[in-house]
């Protein structure tokens, strides 16, 4: 195939190269019948198909699954994969040949208008079920768009606005997620995102598109531009932005063709995008199936199972949930009826179906219950109605247990804007503390796409949150509170008590066009554990109507070089009465570093099935990166010599095993050393320290007082921040500069 992509290359025109590196419209690649070279279909996603029949049009019914981050709360890799696999049907059912998603920017703030449709604060979480979603969809012959690369994590003057990111928080928070996604499942496509990253458009900026992406990461297929996320065309072509969307009237193209005819650009840079182009083209062509379908009412099945998995339990006071079929139940919020099951914007799904809560719930508990219901609040407009608090009260206070559904309306969260604050509408709080007052038997089902305020987290008895569950929520919720499913779900992201407590709030979302990510590595719980900040709920954390008990950690090796691999063990075991899953999380500690380090960081996690009573083993493997930070003066990562813990957690606050192992590193650092570098820099090195010391006895015979080796070595620990230049200034000229000389080129020999 290759040989021919490039044949057919050499029979291109120049006008017909520059044609196929931007869209024929909103959604196609342009084809040229001429050299049978076909158009493929691309559309959005990600958590469902997203297909406009014409450009603005309603979009052709497709499952609506639960979204990024709700998924990210079932930490279920193959789940992620069986939800991918899904999509990628419907894909092929609706000629689409590559879904746009998933979205993997980092969480940063809780305000980021898109966070429902993004996974995790951290990127280990992020990156991993990204790839097996990834995984999932192209299994099925469908592409998909890895985007928005990089650093687009903001709505706020989201196509104008620069990141400026230091590298290494770049490297270890806001690229990790997406190198583990293109590393691990290679994405037929990355989308470049609108913002500029560091001073450079995104559209055209090479470090990213070719440097980290291609020549690091080893990515193979094209980078699509974001929505009109061009701004320089040339530019951005020769920095490694192959195909630009939508179809922009040929301006690009001209800019393209003008640009290799005055010899601005090679034209071998344009052969390149094209081949990239063509490449995936005939791939998508040739794993087209003809006449796919897909099963609604399964996939409808499969929306529910999976959102089941997903949801959080934060509370469960007195066991009252799993809710008994029996007595009468108050039903009260008007999201019950009206699900709100994921964001707006470019990911908005026209489900084939919405399940609503209360349908859902009678048909679950049959005749044996009453179910009482009452609306509570207004969905479209935030007052606060009295009417409706009251009748909410009054079913209350005839029922034995109540249900409120709350939390943030769809139109709280989209694309195109940040959310303003953290909080609820007042309507859905007062609705709790109204209610709470009349029966103390509540409990809270929360719908919403990242943090919320819980001013009232003390009154309910229980708090599920479901995130953006997707079409079947209604469904699921009804699972989950009877029982018929043991919630497994755990946050994907810290709640902090306040927006104030977030260690982005100082600098969110900047200034005018620029956003100073000023709290670098410190993003969610990296920030909260290292200042041992109270949260409201950690990350990681959600309750199981069962328990579960850890046992056995064991280490494979008491140390090891950074090239190796270490292997841990842990057993976990079902210690309650009911089936459930436990998400075994494990954190790295670097107990001692020279370097600033989080208290620690998430490295590895597995989801388990567990009978009661049954016990199982979950492996781990952790290579160089599970210790390394990025280091920025050798440009790589690197691992400090020195002790590191395993930390085996319920939850990033609740760690219940641990043990240590020694890491050394293979990489030598060289040091440059002159007439500043610190007395203590150069004993710290063995190798210096020896070339050294004979100065430094030298140095100290000028003063008797020093005259025992121990004397000299205490001079030393108290001189550590002396630089060299100064043994001149105070050896009273038994150290001149000419030994000064001699011994920095003694020391970088
Ligand atoms: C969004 C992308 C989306 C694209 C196409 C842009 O506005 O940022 O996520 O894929 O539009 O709809």
């Amino acid at each position: 195939m290759e040989k021919d992509i490039k044949k057919l290359i050499s029979q291109m025109t120049l006008e017909e190269k520059a044609s196929l590196c931007s869209g024929l419209d909103f959604w196609h690649t342009k084809p040229i019948e001429r050299l049978g070279i076909p158009s493929i279909r691309m559309s959005d996603g990600p958590h469902g198909l997203r297909k406009e029949e014409t450009m603005f049009s309603k979009t052709v019914p497709a499952t609506c699954f639960p979204t990024a981050v709700t998924i990210a709360a079932s930490w279920d890799k193959l789940l992620a994969e069986k939800m991918g696999k899904a999509i990628g049907e419907e894909c092929q059912a609706e000629n689409v040949q590559i879904l746009l998603g998933p979205g993997i920017n980092m969480k940063r703030s809780p305000l980021c208008g898109r966070n429902f449709e993004y996974y995790s604060e951290d990127p280990i979480l992020a990156g991993e079920l990204a790839a097996h979603f990834i995984k999932g969809v192209q299994s099925q012959g469908v592409g998909t768009s890895l985007k928005h690369f990089a650093a687009n994590n903001q709505e706020h003057r989201r196509l104008t606005v620069d990141a400026i990111i230091d590298e290494r928080t770049l490297r270890e928070i806001y690229l990790t997620a997406f190198e583990k996604a293109v590393k691990e499942a290679k994405p037929w496509t990355v989308m470049c995102s609108y913002n500029k990253v560091n001073g450079t458009y995104a559209s055209e900026n090479e470090f990213l598109l070719t440097k980290v992406l291609r020549e690091e990461w080893g990515f193979e297929g094209f980078v699509v531009s974001d929505w009109g996320a061009v701004n320089d065309r040339v530019k951005g072509l020769a920095a490694g932005l192959d195909l630009q969307m939508p179809y922009d009237g040929g301006n690009g193209d001209k800019k393209i063709i003008e640009a290799v005819k005055s010899g601005k650009l090679p034209e071998e840079v344009l052969d390149r995008a094209v081949e990239r182009i063509l490449k995936i083209v005939f791939k998508a062509i040739e794993n087209k199936k003809e006449n796919a379908t897909y099963d609604k009412e399964a996939h409808h099945k499969l929306a529910r199972e999976i959102a089941r998995e997903c949801f959080v339990l934060l509370k469960n006071e007195n066991n009252i949930l799993p809710l008994k079929k029996e007595g009468k139940i108050a039903l009260i919020g008007a999201f019950a009826k009206k699900p709100q099951i994921q964001g707006g914007g470019s990911a908005h799904v026209n489900p084939t179906r919405v399940d609503d809560a209360v349908e859902e719930i009678k048909k679950l508990v049959g005749d044996k219950v009453e179910i009482l219901y009452a609306d509570g609040y207004h969905i479209e407009k935030d007052d606060v109605d009295e009417k409706l608090i009251e009748e909410a009260k009054e079913i209350a206070k005839k029922a034995d247990v109540v249900v409120i559904f709350a939390g943030l309306p769809e139109r709280y969260e989209s694309e195109g804007f940040d959310r303003p604050h953290m909080k609820m509408p007042e309507s859905h709080n007062r609705l709790i503390e109204e209610v709470a007052k009349v029966n103390s038997n509540l409990v809270v089902v929360l719908s919403n796409g990242a943090p919320i305020e819980m001013p009232w987290v003390d009154k309910p008895k229980a708090i599920l949150e479901t995130y953006r569950g997707g079409q079947a929520w209604g469904g699921a919720v009804a699972d989950v509170l009877f029982g018929v499913v043991n919630p497994s779900g755990k946050l994907p992201e810290s709640f902090p008590k306040k927006l104030s407590d977030n260690p982005s709030y100082l600098f969110f979302p900047g200034e005018d066009d620029r956003s100073e990510y000023r709290e670098g590595i410190f993003i969610g719980y990296r920030y909260y554990d290292k200042k041992e900040m109270e949260v409201l709920f950690p990350f990681g954390y959600g309750l199981s109507y069962t328990t579960f008990e850890y046992s056995d950690l064991k280490l494979d090796k008491k140390e090891m070089k950074d090239d190796e691999v270490l292997k841990v063990s842990v057993k976990v075991k079902n210690t309650g009465k009911v089936k459930g899953k436990e998400i075994v999380q494990l954190y790295v500690r670097d107990v001692k570093s020279n370097y600033i380090r989080p208290e620690k960081e998430l490295k590895g996690f597995e989801k388990v099935e567990l009978e009661p009573g049954e016990e199982k083993e979950v492996v781990f493997y952790l290579d160089k990166r599970a210790f390394a930070f990025y280091n920025i003066d050798i440009k790589d990562w690197y691992v400090e010599d020195g002790e590191f813990e395993i930390l085996i957690g319920k939850s990033s606050r609740d760690i219940v095993l641990k043990d240590k192992v020694f890491v050394k590193s293979t990489t030598k650092i060289k040091r440059h050393y002159h007439i500043n570098s610190t007395i203590g820099d150069i004993m710290s090195d063995p190798e210096a320290s020896a070339k050294f010391k004979h100065i430094l006895e030298q140095f100290a015979s000028a003063f008797p007082a020093f005259s025992s080796e121990e004397a000299i070595m205490n001079f030393a620990e108290m001189m550590k921040y002396m630089p060299l230049r100064n043994l001149i200034h105070f050896g009273q000229g038994k150290f001149t500069e000419e030994m000064l000389e001699n011994l920095l080129k003694e020391l970088n020999s």
